[in-house]
């Protein structure tokens, strides 16, 4: 497995692959990998000759009161998890190589309607960075192919929504949720919870499962189904919720009786630690 910091390596590489006929495949990470991100390289293995990953931890997506500095950083690790599932290579950009310029330079800024709520309305600003660096990576990498999980599903439909109305020639494979066998999606930020808080974390699973059920036996009281949620989230022991929603999967809007698919979206949050949860139904 070759690392690369050098961009004109990198591309260099690739270029080589693509005349030997060879599909490229690309995972975008910031690092602290675990099954998921790994889930990602394997399904992109089944499309694709090659597979890069990307580790980079993105100051343009993080506000000024979120984990930026103590967002775990763990090369070594990451790099040994890499080889168990044979990534051909690994790309590290350097935050001077991303942004030369600084932060105050071009932005990729995906319509409001769609970056404005849910994680954009609590986070304003992280959607632009989040496409902004995508837009640079694919332009760095110059992949087929690219997998993105659905867990960050309002990311998912950013970075495909950029990725259609820039017409960037790059193919998106969305990836299911990785979870523990408890059904907790996994994540690098599971790491901060306490035992006690890591025992309720799988009820968020449970509440998104249980409201899909209740769609799908045609119950269609949203604001009954989502307050229900959002209580039992609190008396099982979080601390907050910062949003539980059923949504139109490709607007993100808040459903309508009428419609037949949903996307159930949540964030739920012990301290500063949110966790993130999706039940798509379609
Ligand atoms: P991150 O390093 O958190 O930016 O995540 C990199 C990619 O891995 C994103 O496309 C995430 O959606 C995806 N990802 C993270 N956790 C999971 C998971 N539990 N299951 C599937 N994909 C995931």
């Amino acid at each position: 497995m070759r690392i690369f910091e050098s961009i004109p390596d990198l591309r260099e590489q690739v270029l080589n692959w693509r005349m030997q006929g060879l599909k490229v495949g690309f995972v975008p990470t910031m690092g602290n990998l675990h099954a998921g991100h790994l889930s990602l390289v394997s399904l992109l293995q089944t499309q694709c000759d090659k597979v890069i990953v990307s580790i980079f931890v993105n100051p343009m997506q993080f506000g000024p009161n979120e984990d930026y500095e103590r967002y775990p950083r763990t090369f070594q690790a990451d790099q040994q998890q890499l080889n168990t599932v044979n990534a051909d290579a690994i790309f590290v950009p350097t935050v001077e190589q991303m942004y030369p310029h600084g932060l105050l330079q071009t932005v990729i800024s995906v319509p409001y309607s769609l970056t404005g709520l849910l994680e954009g309305a609590i986070r304003p600003g992280h959607f632009d960075g989040v496409s902004t660096v995508v837009a640079k990576l694919f332009n760095m990498v110059q992949p087929d192919l690219a997998a993105f999980g659905q867990k960050d599903y309002q990311q998912l439909r950013v970075i495909q929504t950029m990725v259609d109305e820039l017409t960037i020639p790059v193919t998106l494979v969305a990836a299911p949720i990785s979870r523990a066998e408890d059904g907790l999606a996994l994540s690098s930020r599971n790491k901060y919870l306490s035992v006690e808080q890591r025992a309720i974390a799988p009820k968020l699973n449970t509440v998104l499962l249980d409201i899909a059920q209740a769609l799908k036996s045609g119950n269609r009281d949203f604001k009954a189904l989502t307050k229900v949620g959002i209580e039992s989230l609190l008396l099982e022991g979080f601390d907050a919720v910062d949003y539980l929603q059923i949504c139109d999967p490709l607007t993100l809007l808040n459903s309508t009786p009428n419609q037949s698919k949903f996307v159930i979206l949540a964030v739920a949050s012990f301290g500063n630690t949110r966790l993130l949860d999706n039940v798509l139904l379609s």
